[in-house]
């Protein structure tokens, strides 16, 4: 068996070194003096190529090499030199990722976020309520929603002329995608409000802005109404695990909102859909939350992650403060971070509850992967983080707002910027 190392005057350990060596440490190794002449060179030369490679199989069976070639590469070390998007995670794999130690997971989400997107790029978006409260279905933390008994009352569907005001402000203060969300169950029966949706979307798009509505559950044909009105994309939420999705919502399940999803994609438009954070879930929650996105034949375009605001009045405010139950911060940036890890082509929102976050912490999340923040003044019926405010934090941080459709035009940016 050591034959050929013997032959190369190599024993079996200084050639599993020679293995390990990089190309330029190889240089190291002393070849024949120079007076040695050039067939003794030559011969040297063929020599360390034949004993670094390939693996002599006999070798292989040297202890030590076959624990070295047996070692399992981790989970975690995988993901993160992965060069495309996956759709087959399991949610073992995602735990392992997940549990990572935090410096770690942060440090390693950062640098696989930079191969994939660019990393001095936020995207600023902007949500405007364009029909506010009276929602019939029963999400236990929502201030819209008719069953509770909260500050927002049910208001009529703003005109279009409103709608193009707050967009033209948007555009104005760095926004390049415009929100707009109804509270409503579904778009079943709305003809006319879908056929009125559909023209703000047009004229939302001819201003150059990307578009986005968030109206309930669509079917095909409704999601195909409004591609061809120019939308960009759609928002859904899953909002949590399926495992914990029964103790927060009844009016609809969780396949319901798998189903719109699909025909928001099915229609050509993308998906925003994301969930979140907060409502009495745990990591185990967050986990599996992750699992049904990651598994998604096309991951989301847009990856929302909310903060839950807690509501006076509605019963998952009542449920927190009984149960005492609070979200970590640390869960927050383990989820960015997994989030990022597992589906690197999509833009993560670090959406409501943001303005909860001290800078620092909003820091950490842009340095887990997100890529996207609301601003303005309002977050649907929360609180949101001013445009004045978000613009001097980003100009601080050294970054700039990204163009409108960029992520569209362009594929991954590993393809076209990045190295390895
Ligand atoms: S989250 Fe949406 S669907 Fe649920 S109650 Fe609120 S407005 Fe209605």
């Amino acid at each position: 068996m050591f034959s050929r190392t013997k032959a190369n005057g190599l024993n079996g350990l200084t050639l599993l070194k020679i293995r390990n060596l990089t190309t330029t440490s190889r240089c190291l190794l002393a070849p024949p003096s120079p007076t040695a002449g050039a067939a003794s060179q030559q011969s040297f030369q063929i020599k360390l190529k034949t004993s670094v490679l390939p693996p002599d199989p006999n070798f292989l069976s040297s202890t030590i090499m076959k624990d070295n070639l047996e070692k399992k590469e981790s989970t975690f070390e995988k993901a993160y030199k992965a060069t495309e998007a996956r759709h087959d995670w399991t949610k073992e794999e995602l735990r392992e990722i997940y549990h990572t130690p935090l410096m770690e997971l942060i440090h390693r989400a950062q640098i696989f976020h930079r191969r994939f997107q660019n990393p001095s790029e936020v995207q600023i978006c902007n949500l405007l309520s364009i029909k506010t409260g009276g929602c019939s279905e029963d999400c236990k933390y929502c201030a819209q929603s008719s069953r509770y008994d909260t500050d927002v009352n049910a208001e009529k569907m703003l005109s279009i002329e409103q709608v193009l005001e707050a967009a033209k402000e948007a555009k104005a203060n760095g926004a390049t995608r415009f929100c707009m969300g109804a509270a409503w169950r579904e778009m079943k029966g709305r003809k006319s409000a879908l056929k009125r949706i559909a023209q703000m979307v047009s004229e939302v798009d001819k201003m150059g802005l990307e578009t986005c509505v968030t109206l309930g559950m669509v079917n095909l044909e409704q999601a195909k109404q409004l591609k061809e009105a120019g939308l960009t994309a759609y928002n859904h939420n899953i909002d949590t695990s399926r495992e914990h999705y029964p103790k927060v919502i009844s009016t609809r399940t969780y396949d319901d909102r798998l189903e719109t999803i699909r025909h928001v994609q099915e229609s050509g438009i993308s998906a925003c859909t994301g969930g979140i954070l907060g409502l009495g879930e745990t990591e185990e929650d967050h986990i599996s939350f992750l699992y049904t996105l990651s598994t998604m034949e096309k991951h989301p375009e847009s990856l929302p992650i909310n903060r839950l605001v807690p509501i006076k009045g509605t019963p998952m405010s009542a449920d927190l403060e009984k149960s005492g139950k609070k979200l970590q911060f640390e869960s927050i940036l383990r989820t960015i971070a997994t989030a990022r890890l597992a589906m690197p082509d999509s833009i993560i929102r670090l959406a409501a509850g943001r303005y909860t976050m001290k800078e620092t912490e909003q820091f950490l999340c842009f340095m887990a992967g997100c890529n996207a923040i609301f601003s303005g003044k309002k977050m649907l019926t929360t609180m949101c983080n001013g445009w004045e405010e978000d613009q001097q934090m980003l100009a601080k941080w050294g970054l700039k707002p990204m163009k409108a459709f960029t992520k569209h035009q362009s594929k991954s940016f590993l393809h076209q910027h990045a190295e390895i």
